[in-house]
């Protein structure tokens, strides 16, 4: 039998992970890896800790030399040999050698694309000045840490308040700078809903951040070829020595496009389940393939490395004949923002709300990482997304301290198998008092959502707030009540609620909130069998601190800077 030969196109997140796969599979293939850049297999994610000089040493960032892949897998791997087009009637590609400028033909079995994404630039006028960057690779990070060396900048702007944007802007805090956040969307981390979103907004200018929001950057200015400022849609002008461009990526597609490879309706290129293309004898994974949303069912984009490095292995199983299929993505993602986590998985209720679906719920919880008894407790602030015929969990969000990446991850699984908010209840968990609690919060958040499901309580929704028309009815007890309440609720403590039960009116709905959730369900519980018509208001007044942070109306459009930030907590 003859050895196939499989080239693969980038050697990174996905290209290295399906080579080394392939090599484990089939000790006789011969397996090449094209990359264009100077190294396989680096840390894309830890770049921006470079940067920041939380990893000060470049040579950590390198997870496998060509050196390594040659006498342990015994792939070859040629840096700076960039693929310029595909001839598949020959099964060729056409490489450029980069260092010599020499160009030549590869003959292939089987072909893997994994070229990746590019940052997006923007036609901004003044992009192309000095001390303006995007960040993808090693020297990109290098030109960045060299120009920060260099040029001793004092202030930066990170354009794009995203994953990415947010690392950057902690990491060039981290390295002294001033930084300024400007975001076309009136929230930061586009992928949250709002409302969870102000937590880490709030974060952010308690870390001295400035952040804009609602508002575009429309040109960059400099003196001498170098940026001093940028200018916003809004007509603020703010100093930058700096400038991080962290608006998205765009799937690198051109190859197969010019190929005549299918490619799906966010311009990546379509695949299988198999991850094969329309070709079938070239397979893509990565940032440049789009993939089933596991929740929803359509085409996206998920640019993450966890997708990339499963694609690549279940190419590679294809390639060998296995029976492999990707399941599907959901966007489960964590970021980690001056000690705040944030992440999430599954659809949002915004794009839910998007999408006209209107069979859904959402709770809010707001319990901490472990027994709140032993030392060191955290809040943690959870959203749980569900749909509200049968309990499908569809999503979740949380943001805090320790443990929230355990939940999120947890309830990720959950998403991926199917399961309902019954099965959240039902999970069984680590529990001792420094890790968890004996109800985890994914239980908790299982136990609220699987009560709304059965009907044992009815939410209320906090958009519709403004123009209810509910009582409102606020349980908690009165000292709490004086620091800060709902705009128009009336306070009737839990314990006194059986007693004063004539002070609310029954021809009307009555909505009850308290601190967090707890003691309005047991309000709601008892209104009901009452006879009056109760809702929750999930999550309390913890929630409608960040629904409602500038109190009634909702009018949510903020371009406030760290200065304009009340340094008191906000009460309506
Ligand atoms: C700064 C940063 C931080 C990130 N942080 C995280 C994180 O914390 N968590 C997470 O899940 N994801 C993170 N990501 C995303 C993650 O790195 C990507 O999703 C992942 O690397 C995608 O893998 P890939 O193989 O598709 O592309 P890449 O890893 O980008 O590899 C593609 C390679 O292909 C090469 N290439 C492209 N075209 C050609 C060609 N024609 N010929 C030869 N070579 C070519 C490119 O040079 C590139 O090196 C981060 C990304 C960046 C940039």
């Amino acid at each position: 039998m003859s050895s196939k030969r499989v080239l693969i196109v980038g050697g990174v997140a996905g290209g290295a992970s399906c080579a080394a796969r392939l090599r484990r599979l089939d000790e006789r293939a011969e397996i090449v890896v094209f990359e264009k850049g100077p190294y396989p297999s680096f840390a894309n994610c830890g770049l921006p800790y470079y940067i920041g000089d939380a990893i000060s040493d470049e040579a950590k960032l390198l997870v496998a030399t060509p050196e390594l892949f040659r006498s342990r897998f015994n792939i070859e791997v040629r840096t700076e040999h960039e693929v310029l087009g595909i001839n598949r009637g020959e099964r060729k590609i056409q490489v450029k050698d980069l260092r010599k400028g020499s160009v030549y033909q590869e003959a292939y079995d089987a072909l893997v694309l994994s070229p990746g994404a590019v940052p997006a630039r923007p036609p901004l006028p003044g992009i192309d000045l000095e001390g303006v960057f995007t960040l993808r690779t090693i020297p990109d990070s290098r030109a960045i840490r060299a120009w920060i060396q260099d040029s001793q900048p004092r202030s930066a702007v990170v354009v794009g308040g995203g994953f990415i944007g947010l690392e950057m802007a902690e990491n060039l805090a981290r390295r002294g700078l001033k930084v300024t956040i400007v975001e076309m969307f009136d929230q930061v981390m586009p992928p949250l809903d709002r409302e969870m979103a102000e937590y880490v907004y709030v974060h952010l200018l308690d870390k001295h951040v400035s952040v804009r929001l609602a508002d575009g950057v429309v040109r960059i200015s400099g003196s001498e070829g170098r940026v001093t400022s940028i200018e916003t849609r809004s007509g603020a002008r703010i100093p930058a020595d700096l400038v991080i461009l962290s608006v998205g990526v765009k799937p690198e597609s051109k190859l197969a496009k010019v190929a005549g490879l299918e490619l799906g309706p966010h311009a990546g290129i379509r695949v299988d389940e198999s991850m094969r293309t329309s070709d079938p004898c070239i397979w893509a994974v990565g940032d440049a393939v789009e993939a089933r949303d596991t929740v929803t069912g359509a085409l996206c984009l998920v640019p993450l490395a966890g997708p990339a490095n499963r694609q690549g292995r279940i190419a590679a199983d294809a390639i060998c004949g296995r029976p492999a299929r990707f399941r599907g993505v959901q966007a489960t993602a964590v970021c980690g923002v001056f000690g705040l986590t944030v992440a999430m998985t599954g659809v949002s209720e915004k794009r839910l709300h998007q999408a006209k679906e209107t069979d859904y719920a959402a709770v809010y919880l707001h319990p901490t990482d472990h027994a709140s008894y032993y030392p060191g407790a955290s809040e943690m602030h959870l959203k749980l997304i569900f749909r509200r015929s049968d309990g499908l969990v569809l999503g979740a969000q949380a943001v805090g301290g320790h443990g929230v990446e355990r939940r999120i991850d947890v309830i990720s699984f959950a998403i991926q198998k199917g399961s309902t908010v019954f099965d959240l209840e039902e999970a069984e968990l680590c529990y001792a008092p420094q890790f968890g609690m004996a109800k985890d919060p994914v239980n908790l958040a299982g136990m609220v959502a699987a009560n709304v499901v059965r009907g044992d309580v009815r939410l209320a929704n906090w958009g519709e707030l403004p123009d209810c028309g509910a009582f409102l009815v606020d349980v908690r007890e009165e000292e709490e009540f004086r620091r800060g309440s709902i705009v128009d609720a009336i306070n009737i403590p839990l314990d006194q609620l059986r007693q004063r039960l004539a002070e609310i009116p029954n021809d009307r709905p009555i909505w009850v909130n308290c601190a967090r959730g707890h003691r309005s369900y047991y309000a709601v519980r008892i209104l009901q069998q009452h006879g009056f018509d109760a809702s929750n208001l999930s999550g309390g007044y913890s929630t409608w601190e960040v629904w409602y942070p500038e109190g009634l109306p909702s009018k949510h459009i903020k371009t406030s800077a760290v200065e304009e930030h009340p340094s008191q907590p906000r009460a309506a």
